[in-house]
């Protein structure tokens, strides 16, 4: 298997997206966020390269992605907030959210993408 097929397994195919009356909506991640490119095919994205970041409150993931419809690089950015606490004192319940976002190839937020 190629590096890039691994990088894939690092990419959630959905995350959720709330709307503000009618619950939660799946979007996938297999499209190309920079503005002005429709790109849904996942076989014309090409992941590059992963970076990782492990804080005390937050695991940041960033996956470099290449559309070869546009030619554009951007990077999904996943960040994992951890130890959530549902109730006080009540550690073994603690749970983790994932937020994602795209950027642009400088890092500019080009948006929200969703909960994961
Ligand atoms: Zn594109």
């Amino acid at each position: 298997m190629s590096k890039q097929n691994e990088l894939w397994d690092d990419i959630p195919s959905y995350v959720f997206i709330e709307l503000a009356r009618r619950g939660m909506e799946k979007i996938s991640l297999d499209q190309c966020f920079l503005p002005n490119c429709d790109n849904e095919n996942k076989r014309l994205l090409e992941p590059l390269k992963k970076e990782e970041h492990d804080e005390k409150q937050y695991h940041t993931k960033i996956i470099y992605m290449k559309c070869l419809k546009c030619k554009g690089t951007y990077q999904l950015k996943f960040k994992m907030i951890k130890n959530m606490k549902k109730k006080k004192n009540d550690e073994k319940n603690n749970f983790s959210i994932g937020i994602v976002f795209a950027q642009d190839e400088n890092g500019n937020n080009l948006g929200h993408i969703g909960y994961y």
